[in-house]
């Protein structure tokens, strides 16, 4: 199994919060994503050209009536280690730069 990296979330009947998880797998490489249902096992094979989002909203709509308040939302530490990254690179872009002017 791999880590959950983005949920598709929206509401059904009566208020209930369907989620789609984004799983990441990062034991190949390149890393390969694939989408899993928290609620009935779905887990459809990726081998298509269609976006991954929309495949989500199908889902949710079509299995689960959940069509109302969809938000489509990054892990909490994906985005966290994003913040972490980009200041890294600045810095080492920033290296580079004054090592190839002196
Ligand atoms: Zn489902």
């Amino acid at each position: 199994m791999g880590a959950a990296i983005r949920h598709f979330t929206a509401i059904g009947p009566g208020d209930q919060v369907f989620t789609v998880n984004v799983e990441r797998d990062f034991r190949y490489d390149p890393y390969r994503d694939f989408l899993a249902c928290a609620h009935c096992g779905w887990s459809p094979s990726l081998l298509t050209t269609r976006r991954l989002d929309d495949m989500a909203w199908e889902h949710l709509a079509d299995s689960h009536d959940a069509t109302r308040g969809r938000s489509d939302q990054e892990n909490e530490s994906v985005r966290k280690a994003r913040w972490v990254v980009l200041p890294l690179c600045a810095v080492l872009i920033i290296v580079l730069l004054v090592l190839v002017q002196s």
